[in-house]
């Protein structure tokens, strides 16, 4: 390939305005800035190379490129985003070609080029852009990401002299063609600080270690740590995973919401009558005695009327449909004294001014938030989103979960149960919880109990996860290896933490050939590995995809006495239905041994004895937390 054809061109304008107005491209990562490492992938790809930067541009000279700040066609007001260093870019663009990328993708492919040109010329197209999708997912364009015609310039300057302010938009104007790349994260971009802390492994300055985080608890001790303590650190150590995609509305059920779904009209759109019946002027009631109304028209759902009602006129009305001008109440048909073809009468009292209208915007103001950022999408989510006419729905793309059993004494299902063997449940009730909560699951086996067995599967499984689950080996006596290895691999704390069951937890971050996972090292015991998940790892799972859901915790009464020793936690699973009163009165299951896997299959919630609680008496109120909608 020519690469002399090529110039290439890093989008470093902006404004920054989520990474907190800082100047995206020269933000370290990974012992350059970012723009460096994005120079370094792109140089052996093209011709002459500029930035287009708006900012520090003494900075950017530095590094040995051109350097071009915004040049905006005449009548373009306003800043339009990446268009603008687009628009310098093809200004200054001396070859055929130019290759646009944005500053805040380190990891962009090698063979961006040259798979861009050899598509734009197959298809004599003016621009050629990169796509991917992920497995199961529709299509992911980065418009951005793109080579241009140079001779395009005046198109894109109609574009922007129109109001246009979108690359993608900008390309539909022109002959374009998607190119389809299979590594997703090469198009990985970085937008905020804690996306960039995440993901730079070589520990950047301000990055809290775990052992910063728990100082801030005030008698931290990793052998005798409280629930909440626990909770607390894991809550503030891991970071959010920001990475948006675009999916059809009904895909996005179960998903975390993005961004808000900010309304782009009222809804409903008009006023409109809540009931069939009658539209009328609410001045036009009788104080006293009864009134008769001359029916001038009739208005269907979705048909309006163009009749302006006058005093003592009115207008048959079906639900929905739209209050005609002049009118502000609606007399329910069956509120009616008498009816007639032509008229109705009605009697004073029956209805006020204003009833049975329902106000344009009262569901949903135009410009107003329908739903925020960071919630679960649920059914009635879709219909609202269908009904202000969206398609589709930006979600947080899903987070990576790798998991694994360790211990030399399990066997798969399928394998013969030697003497001294067990089946692993583990990685069933691991794989339902995961799933539950939306993970894209990998599941990795079962490793055996042995040092560079751990070794290597941590390290699959933190190369190819945003977060890894464990289970088994943490408890004393099988630990001391698993705490070599992990140690060795990152940022890990043990606990023992004051509860029952599940006393022992591994926790922290591992790294692996540049890449980063946060890693939950769960009990081996079954109903321990539940406990802790759901107590430890769930909520902070949930947070790095970006959702804020805590357990949904509720009262009951205990049928009965439990016994309970007070400065730990305690998890007993429990059945709770309606008491005689209505109130919920829950009841501990049979025996609740943290190896009894039965007792969790029995049970329909745990019931959740707290630190500072000793013994429960019959009637005493309990925390508990219900098994069913929980995810
Ligand atoms: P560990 O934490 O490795 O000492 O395991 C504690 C107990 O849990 C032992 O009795 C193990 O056999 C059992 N166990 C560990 N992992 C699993 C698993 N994946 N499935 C079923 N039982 C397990
Ligand atoms: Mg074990």
């Amino acid at each position: 390939m020519d690469t002399g054809s090529i110039s290439g061109l890093v989008l470093a304008g902006g404004r920054g305005s989520r990474m907190g107005n800082v100047d995206k491209g020269l933000q370290p990562f990974r012992g350059a800035t970012m723009v460096e490492h994005v120079l370094a992938r792109l140089r052996p790809q093209v011709g002459p190379l500029a930035i287009s930067a708006n900012r520090n541009l003494d900075t950017y000279r530095a590094l040995g490129a051109m350097v071009l700040p915004d040049e905006l066609p005449d009548g373009v007001p306003d800043y339009p985003g990446p268009l603008a260093g687009l628009a310098a870019g093809l200004a200054h663009c001396a070859t055929p070609f130019l290759l646009a990328v944005p500053c805040d993708s380190p990891f962009l492919p090698p063979d961006l080029a040259q798979r861009l040109l050899a598509a734009l010329e197959d298809n004599d197209a003016d621009v050629a852009y990169a796509a991917t999708r992920e497995p199961g997912m529709r299509v992911q364009p980065h418009p951005v990401f793109c080579l241009v015609r140079a001779s395009r310039l005046p198109e894109l300057a109609a574009y922007l002299e129109g109001g246009g302010r979108r690359v993608d938009g900008w390309h539909r104007e022109l002959k374009s063609v998607e190119v389809l790349f299979e590594d997703g994260d090469a198009f990985r971009n970085i937008n905020t600080p804690e996306e960039l802390q995440l993901m730079d492994d070589t520990a950047p300055a301000g990055a809290q270690s775990l052992s910063q985080v728990a100082s801030c608890i005030s008698g931290y001790d990793p052998d005798a740590l409280s629930v909440r303590d626990a909770q607390r650190i894991i809550g503030q150590f891991v970071q959010p995973v920001r990475a948006v995609e675009m999916v059809a509305l009904r895909s996005s059920l179960g998903r975390v919401l993005a961004r808000d779904i900010v309304s782009p009209i009222n809804v409903p759109a008009h006023d409109n009558s809540a009931m069939d019946g009658y539209a009328l002027r609410g001045a036009d009631l009788p104080a006293d005695g009864s009134a008769s109304f001359k029916v001038v028209d009739t208005v269907y759902a979705g048909r309006p009327s163009a009749i302006i009602a006058g005093p003592g006129q009115c207008v048959r009305i079906m639900t929905g449909g739209v209050m005609p001008a002049g009118c502000d109440t609606v007399l329910p048909q069956e509120f009616a004294d008498s009816i007639s073809d032509d008229s109705i009468t009605l009697r004073a009292g029956v209805i006020r001014a204003g009833d049975n209208r329902r106000l344009a915007g009262e569901d949903l103001a135009a410009g107003s938030a329908a739903l925020t950022a960071g919630r679960v999408i649920r059914p009635a989510d879709l219909g609202l989103v269908a009904s202000l006419g969206f398609a589709e729905v930006p979600v947080q793309r899903r987070l990576r979960v790798a998991f694994f059993s360790t211990g030399d004494e399990l066997r798969s299902i399928g394998e013969p149960l030697g003497e001294g063997c067990v089946y692993d449940s583990n990685r069933y009730t691991i794989y339902g919880m995961l799933q539950r909560l939306g993970c894209e699951i990998i599941d990795m086996g079962i490793v055996r109990d042995s040092p560079q067995a751990l070794e290597e599967a941590l390290r699959t499984a933190c190369e190819n996860a945003d977060a890894i689950v464990t289970s088994g080996g943490v408890s004393v006596g099988a630990a001391d290896y698993t705490k070599q290895v992990m140690a060795q691999l990152g940022d890990v704390t043990f606990w023992k933490i004051g509860m029952r069951p599940g006393r022992p937890l591994a926790f922290g971050r591992i790294h692996s050939n540049g890449r980063s996972a946060f890693l939950f090292g769960l009990p081996g015991n079954p109903v321990a590995v539940m406990v802790s998940f759901y107590f430890f790892a769930r909520e902070a799972l949930l947070r790095m995809m970006g959702a804020e859901a805590p357990l949904p915790l509720l009262r009951a009464r205990s049928g009965g006495a439990i016994r309970k020793k007070a400065g730990r936690t305690e998890y007993q699973r429990g059945i709770v239905t309606r008491g005689e009163d209505g109130v919920p009165e829950v009841r501990i299951t049979g025996s609740q041994g943290s190896g009894i896997l039965r007792s969790m299959s029995e049970a329909n919630c745990m019931v959740v004895l707290h630190d500072e609680q000793g013994n429960v008496a019959a009637g005493d109120m309990v925390d508990i937390l219900p098994f069913e909608g929980l995810f």
